[in-house]
């Protein structure tokens, strides 16, 4: 027997719109959900941005169990947990750090039933205090985020993720379900070896995200190269990745003289610094943080609508990851890789110390290599970037134009025919002898008055000077392009130099053409990025971007867990004027709806109002649950059952939903029915002490009436009689 045919795809669907409010599931989202439900291992393998969480969020609450999730970092956690309390999703999170008061109490809430999810590190899993708690639970399931962190075959090795292993011999009869963005086959098999899954359900995403649009282009100077990407997202949240710490601080320092709110962020900074950084980030006080790989994995902003790599990255791994933060709203964003031979140099010469250093085993320092070959491969290339990526990652990529790649959008085509440059490059080295570097050739080329061209008598060459007047680093930047095009060799010892192969004296000889990539100054916006802002009004997106700030700062929350960007891009399309038509946007779900739905349409009516907007513009783009809909039926029946005055406790036994659920539809109930009494939820005399409250602290949040009722009166009570207040003055 399959236990999951127990949950129609409509239960799933209607636990998706009610806490998410999204009307659909993403491609294998169902089947994650599914093994989820049956407690069948899986490894599930999907983009960034591709929906894993909602994989584990929805099977614990649909079967109302408290399942653990693994995850590396404690600032995404506690973001996670965030997003999922604003949703009205019960989660909690344990870590280190945290009071001991706060620790227990959430260990009591966790034993007593009351927590959906529990966020752990990996390292905390495994303590026998942790054990214990969940010993008693006991545990039926866990999700392990970032699964490929047990893998020293991936890109992200975390030593701490190996006692992972134990899971599988402690824990036989729970099911244990692996996540993962990035995976090679090698790291697959790794992640299902190392975790002792058995028969697991593997799940393999498609890794093409057509809402990117990538951009390959010779660096020739990255401060004004990186400030002109930025000016095409103005005031939009945006990651520059440097390879140093040094580069990063002057980067930043670079764009803030230019009116940029950004900041650097690496592994040298106090985590102290570093935390500041990356809140202020969160709650969107700065813009732009520039940063050594070190950042991103503690993020979860969903609108980053640019990512710029400063240099070569040493993996299409990283790559991939790093880009893959840019829209996660799944709203059109652009990824610009600057790109300069160097990069690959300075790449090899690092694994080289770095390998000395530890005593590297010779096939991991070699795996380190072939990466690093084909993310060279991957920037010297010329063809569509979408396929490129896609065919690295094992998959098929069958469009003939991706629509959003430079080399798609024909903007590499300043390719410019630069033979007579090369020749005169390459006849510098020839005539020094091919005894010097980069840097030397080109002091050579552009007559530099230097004393160690002065003793060599190079400047009686007749190439002293040859290229005079060039800009050094675009100068530069050619020598590299030569050698990546194979027009000239370098060699590989601790002071390389430069030399000639057959490829040079066949261009020397005219013998043969030399094309070098020139970055193009114009770029276009794609079909996509024009797409996403068909019917939004840019003014009415903005403010509401405003509205969404001022709430997040009031609940010191970071925004996108109020709402995402595209969110309120389709808020802007359809301009509800009721909440119905409210709930009918993308990304409102029952809670918010409750929860924010007042303060977002008083908005919209204002500003329709001011700007002449017609309210109900579009009937919103969110498909609707088909029409036997579990959710409505049940729904219904808890509004029957309440109109009654029905407990809450009642009501949850007859519907068969957990009791959280059924205070939101109760809340739900008051604000569109208005009963005229609430006594059957909230006693007289507590709803006295509460509306007194109120009149001290004001509505507008519930933690201060919790707190000005010294923690005696639930959450649940209070927003009853909130919302029954202001249902009452919002008597027509
Ligand atoms: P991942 O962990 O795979 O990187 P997330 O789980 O963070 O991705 O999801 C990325 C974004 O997509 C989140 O904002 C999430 O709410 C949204 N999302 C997830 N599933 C759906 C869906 N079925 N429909 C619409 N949006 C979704
Ligand atoms: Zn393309």
């Amino acid at each position: 027997m399959n236990p999951s045919t127990s949950w129609t795809t409509t239960d799933i669907i209607a636990t998706v719109q009610r806490y998410w409010g999204y009307g659909e599931l993403r491609p294998l989202q169902e089947q994650a959900i599914r093994a989820g439900l049956d407690q069948h291992d899986s490894l599930v393998v999907l983009p960034t941005g591709g929906g894993k969480s909602l994989c584990y969020q929805v099977p614990a609450e649909l079967a109302q169990r408290t399942d653990i999730v693994v995850s590396p970092l404690i600032a995404l956690m506690k973001d996670q947990v965030d997003g999922l309390r604003e949703c009205g999703y019960p989660a909690a999170a344990l870590y280190s750090g945290m009071a001991p008061e706060d620790t227990r109490k959430i260990e009591a809430d966790i034993i007593a039933g009351r927590y959906r999810l529990v966020f752990a590190a990996p390292e905390r899993l495994l303590t026998p205090r942790f054990l214990h708690l969940i010993e008693r639970l006991p545990v039926r399931s866990f999700a392990i985020d970032e699964a490929h962190c047990i893998s020293h075959w991936g890109h992200d090795f975390r030593p701490e993720y190996r006692q992972l292993a134990e899971l599988k011999t402690r824990f036989p009869r729970a099911s244990i379900h692996a996540y993962t963005a990035t995976a090679t086959e090698r790291v697959r098999a790794d992640i299902v070896e190392q975790l002792r899954l058995q028969d697991p359900t593997v799940l393999v995403g498609t890794f093409d995200r057509p809402n990117l649009a990538y951009r390959i282009i010779p660096r020739v100077n990255a401060a004004i190269q990186v400030l002109e990407v930025l000016r095409r997202h103005p005031k939009q949240a945006a990651i520059v990745y440097c390879l140093s710490r040094k580069e990063s601080e002057s980067l930043a320092h670079a764009l803030q003289t230019q009116g940029i709110r950004a900041a650097f962020y690496h592994a040298g900074m106090e985590a102290e610094d570093r935390r500041r950084t990356q809140d202020a980030f969160a709650a969107e006080r700065i813009d732009v943080v520039v940063a050594t790989v070190a950042f991103g994995m503690g993020i979860d902003r969903s609108d980053v609508r640019c990512v710029i790599h400063a240099s070569m990255p040493k993996s299409v791994e990283h790559y991939q990851q790093e880009t893959g933060r840019a829209g996660r709203d799944g709203l059109p964003a652009e990824c610009v890789l600057l790109y300069s031979a160097a990069d690959f140099l300075r790449w090899e010469s690092l694994m080289e110390k770095s390998a000395a250093e530890a005593n590297a085993v010779e096939d991991i320092m070699a795996a380190a290599r072939e990466l690093l070959g084909h993310i060279r491969r991957l920037c010297t290339g010329v063809h569509c970037r979408h396929r490129q990526l896609s065919e690295y990652f094992g998959q098929a990529y069958e469009q003939p134009n991706c629509e959003a790649c430079d080399v798609c959008l024909q903007e590499v085509e300043g390719l410019a025919d630069a033979t007579v440059t090369a020749q005169k490059i390459l006849s510098c080295v020839a005539r020094t002898g091919s005894r010097f570097g980069v840097e030397y050739i080109v002091d050579v080329l552009l007559g530099a008055r230097t004393e160690r061209v002065r003793n060599w008598g190079h400047d009686k060459l007749s190439t002293y000077g040859l290229l005079k007047g060039t800009n050094r680093k675009s100068l530069t930047n050619m020598l590299y392009q030569l050698l990546d095009d194979g027009l000239l060799d370098r060699t590989t010892d601790e002071h390389p130099v430069l030399r000639l192969n057959d490829a040079s004296w066949a261009v020397l000889r005219g013998q043969r053409q030399v094309q070098l990539r020139t970055p193009k100054e114009e770029v276009q916006a794609t079909r996509f990025d024009k797409e996403s802002w068909e019917g939004v009004d840019r003014g009415l997106f903005e403010s509401l971007r405003e509205v969404r700030h001022q709430i997040a700062t009031e609940r010191n929350v970071p925004p996108f867990v109020i709402f995402s960007d595209d969110t309120l891009r389709d808020m802007t399309r359809v301009r509800p004027g009721s909440p119905a038509s409210l709930l009918n946007v993308r990304g409102v779900g029952d809670r918010k709806l409750a929860d924010l739905g007042a303060r977002f349409l008083e908005h919209i009516a204002t500003y329709c109002r001011d700007h002449n907007l017609s309210l109900d513009a579009v009937s919103g783009s969110r498909p609707r649950l088909p029409s036997s809909g579990a959710r409505n039926e049940t729904k219904e029946t808890a509004f029957t059952l309440f109109a009654k005055g029905t407990s809450v406790e009642q009501v949850a036994a007859t519907t068969g939903r957990a009791l959280s659920t059924t205070w939101g539809y109760l809340d739900e109930f008051i604000a569109l029915h208005r009963p005229a009494r609430v006594e059957s939820w909230v006693d007289t005399q507590t709803y006295d002490k509460v509306a007194a409250a109120i009149q001290e602290v004001g509505a507008t949040y519930l933690k201060p009436i919790f707190e000005h009722l010294e923690g005696k009166v639930p959450y649940e009570q209070i927003r009853v009689v909130v919302r029954h207040l202001e249902a009452a003055r919002n008597e027509p």
